[in-house]
């Protein structure tokens, strides 16, 4: 569908509704330019798709360039056609056409995180509910060393079981979950960091928790500790790691061949007791709240039903991945009235 055709199906809806006083006609398709979110410096939603695109067909160049005609045939198929329901302002449900479910495709990683969000943060509150503990982001590092991403990542594994056994751990600790985030060094040295959403039983000085890592490291005591004041972005911040494992953009041709060694390596988990607590964990209809409050973009929505956001009726659009881009920044052009009034007042 090309920008023309875009705007017609918005515009021609019997549907639509009038423009209220100081609203301008929904044509952005001519205007490029993109209004600044109202929520400070995050990226809008244009930025974000774009960038996925983009992330998106330098994987695909580097799976061709490494010889995987399979994997870049895969991820050139991946969320390119959508079907798209909107109400013309706001975006109730986005069905892709197919889904490669690789590991470093953006548009899968989205949905895996939102999957590992709707199932971790209810069990997450209900814990928090039953037990005396407080949440805590912990990120545990390792010194750097001249080995594959594979063998880093073990080798932090490995160390995070033994810490776990510890009297320490086990005293202040209840579980919680861990991922794992890999980076890479100036020196071209891969390194490894767990991000573990811990559940503290009671407070500790830092220093103790250092002298555990730095004995079950042998070499490393660098660490970081801060606590978790909302889970719901706590866990965000944690499962962020394991959608988004490196900075793809700056990926090479041999960066892809390594992740493809690990790509069946499990990078979120849950232990301790939280792990327990999640195998026979049912979310009461209190949690269910929370759940469809996370999952309200992939609920049950057809053509016809009332948009979740202002109850005008939605319509089915098929859109490529450049044209639902631009159907962002169309939105965003001319955002919806509350947005609007937000910012006058
Ligand atoms: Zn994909
Ligand atoms: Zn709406």
């Amino acid at each position: 569908m090309n920008q023309t055709t875009l705007s017609t199906a918005l515009t021609s809806r019997p549907q639509e509704r009038s423009l209220s006083k100081g609203e301008t006609s929904p044509s952005p398709y001519l205007d490029n330019r993109v209004i600044k979110s109202h929520r400070g410096n995050k990226r809008t939603r244009s930025q974000t798709a774009r960038a996925r695109l983009q992330t998106k067909e330098h994987l695909t160049a580097l799976a061709g360039a490494i010889h995987e005609p399979e994997l870049a045939d895969k991820l050139r198929r991946c969320h390119s056609r959508l079907s798209v329901l909107t109400c013309g302002r706001h975006i109730a449900q986005i069905i892709p056409n197919f889904t490669c479910e690789f590991r470093l495709c953006p548009d899968c990683s989205r949905r895996r995180s939102r999957k590992l969000q709707n199932k971790y943060l209810p069990a997450m509150r209900a814990f928090l509910r039953h037990h005396h503990v407080t949440p805590v982001h912990l990120v545990l590092t390792q010194t750097h060393k001249k080995e594959t991403r594979k063998q880093s990542a073990k080798r932090i594994k490995d160390a995070f079981t033994k810490l776990q056994r510890r009297a320490f751990w086990k005293e202040y600790f209840k579980g919680g979950t861990w991922s794992l985030e890999f980076t890479k060094d100036k020196n071209g040295l891969h390194h490894t960091h767990l991000h573990i959403v811990g559940f503290r039983r009671k407070f500790f000085d830092i220093e103790l928790l250092r002298s555990e890592w730095l004995a079950v490291t042998g070499d490393s005591h660098v660490l970081n500790l801060k606590p978790i004041l909302d889970i719901a972005a706590g866990l965000r911040e944690v499962v962020k790691y394991v959608s988004k494992p490196l900075d793809i953009r700056r990926f090479g041709a041999d960066d892809l061949r390594e992740f493809l060694k690990i790509k069946k390596m499990k990078m979120f988990g849950t232990f301790g007791e939280f792990r327990k607590f999640c195998k026979s964990f049912v979310p009461s209809d209190n949690d269910g709240d929370e759940v469809s409050e996370l999952e309200s973009s992939s609920r049950d929505l057809t053509e016809g039903c009332a948009c979740p956001k202002c109850n005008e009726p939605l319509f089915d659009l098929r859109l490529s991945s450049d044209e639902l881009l631009r159907f962002y920044e169309g939105l965003e052009i001319t955002p919806p009235p509350k947005q609007k009034a937000n910012r006058t007042n």
